[in-house]
């Protein structure tokens, strides 16, 4: 069975070589600093008590606090934590914020859950997780099937475990909500968070076209269409890519009207009414499965779901000459070599999605320092970032002939070395 950790370490040992960075650092980020496993009890709405398990994997913290997400998924593990978090490592190195790297998980399917479960649940795992996070020791955000509702249930779990130890009950308010970022706006949240990952991966799209021959207005198939997948296909049809197909975690939609892509405007209002793709019956579009989305012919695929679904199964099959990796993980590591060998272009998740992290930092910046910035502010200011990270990779590739990939690897590993002297 492919094994994201070891598969992850292996690409960074390879990108290692093209780091002046000294061996026993090298060795020392080859495993996490700290793993917490958390067992907490779920009170169901039958009253039935069920038992849960949820991880926390703090990479390092070498940049400053750990950061990353929290992932609700019935197939949340260990080693695809640990994955996750030293990616966190990665991409925060690369985009230039001041955080470490961390991820956490609850094994869990949350479709199977009433709002009222999924509250307890949150609620749990936040009472249990309470000693090792704070806005300056471990920051969670959203991620995959979590979103801003979650993010406020643990931000009022930490107020109410903050009040309770403080010797007057008083903690300043916005101090506690920089306990996690990707907050609702009205609880916290920064302007511009929401959209942040896929403006961000649309960004350094277009910062690598400006780089390479291929058509402005190429042709892109996106696999996911959940907060990430949905925002980029919004800003890609806006700019004229013609968008040919798109898939949810059952069904995918292609465009065969001929017209040049599908109206994303009307499909993300459907997706709104929280309905599944294999309800939606469109005039010119037809119903494709998730496996064959990820082989057609366009100019960019956009992997925007969950890790592995490029693997040696299917790489020799992959059509795009571009992969925007909007997941994390998307491609395994055997293939990337397969796609290596076939030129194709990855331009990898640590850079392509790390326009959420980024507009997380703004939001705990704004927290930390009682600030509220408008959305012209936070998209300036993640245009600049995004711009510079994609700079700085391509740069790398081109000096020392490595893919992206390699090359966002050495970039992060050189600026977590700087911190060494
Ligand atoms: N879950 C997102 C990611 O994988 C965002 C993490 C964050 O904002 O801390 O990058």
């Amino acid at each position: 069975m492919q094994d994201p950790f070891s598969d992850a370490i292996d690409i960074f040992e390879e990108a290692s070589k093209y780091s002046d960075a000294p061996g026993w650092f090298i060795d020392l980020l080859k495993q996490p600093e700290r793993i917490i496993q958390l067992r907490f009890p779920l009170e169901k709405d039958d009253g039935k008590i069920v038992p849960m398990s949820g991880y926390r994997v703090q990479y390092n913290n070498i940049l400053g606090p750990y950061k990353g997400g929290i992932r609700y998924h019935p197939k949340v593990n260990l080693s695809e934590v640990k994955a996750l978090s030293f990616w966190m490592m990665i991409k925060n190195a690369v985009c230039n914020v001041p955080f470490g790297g961390g991820k956490g998980g609850i094994e869990v399917n949350p479709k199977e859950l009433s709002e009222a479960e999924l509250e307890r649940l949150t609620r749990g795992f936040a009472q249990k997780i309470f000693p090792n996070i704070g806005p300056e020791i471990d920051v969670p955000a959203p991620d995959v099937n979590t979103n801003p509702q979650v993010m406020e249930w643990i931000t009022d779990e930490y107020r109410k475990k903050l009040k309770s130890q403080s010797a007057n009950g008083k903690i300043d308010e916005n101090y506690i909500k920089a306990v996690v970022t990707g907050k609702p706006l009205e609880q916290g949240g920064s302007e511009g968070r929401t959209e942040a990952t896929g403006l961000g991966g649309f960004l350094v799209l277009q910062s690598c076209l400006n780089c390479i021959e291929l058509r402005q207005k190429a042709t892109i198939a996106i696999q996911g269409f959940g907060n990430v997948g949905s925002y980029f296909a919004k800003f890609a049809s806006e700019a004229g890519f013609k968008i040919m197909a798109v898939s949810d975690s059952k069904t995918g939609l292609i465009d065969q009207s001929g017209n040049g892509g599908l109206d994303i405007e009307k499909i993300i209002g459907f997706k709104q009414k929280g309905k599944s793709f294999s309800d939606l019956d469109l005039e010119g579009v037809q119903k494709i499965s998730n496996e064959d989305l990820l082989e057609l012919e366009v100019d960019i695929l956009v992997p925007a779901a969950l890790e592995g679904v490029i693997n040696k199964d299917n790489a020799l099959n992959i059509r795009a000459g571009v992969i925007l990796e909007l997941a994390n993980g998307p491609t395994t590591k055997q293939a990337d070599k397969i796609l290596e060998e076939k030129q194709v272009l990855i331009i990898p998740d640590v850079l392509a999605n790390s326009g959420g992290v980024t507009v997380s930092y703004f939001e705990w910046f704004q927290n930390m320092h009682g600030e509220h910035w408008t959305v012209e502010e936070v998209r300036g200011k993640l245009k600049e970032k995004m711009e510079t990270a994609f700079k700085e990779v391509w740069e790398i590739a081109e000096k020392k002939k490595i893919s992206l990939r390699l090359a966002a690897y050495v970039v992060a590993l050189n600026r977590l070395a700087s911190k060494l002297s």
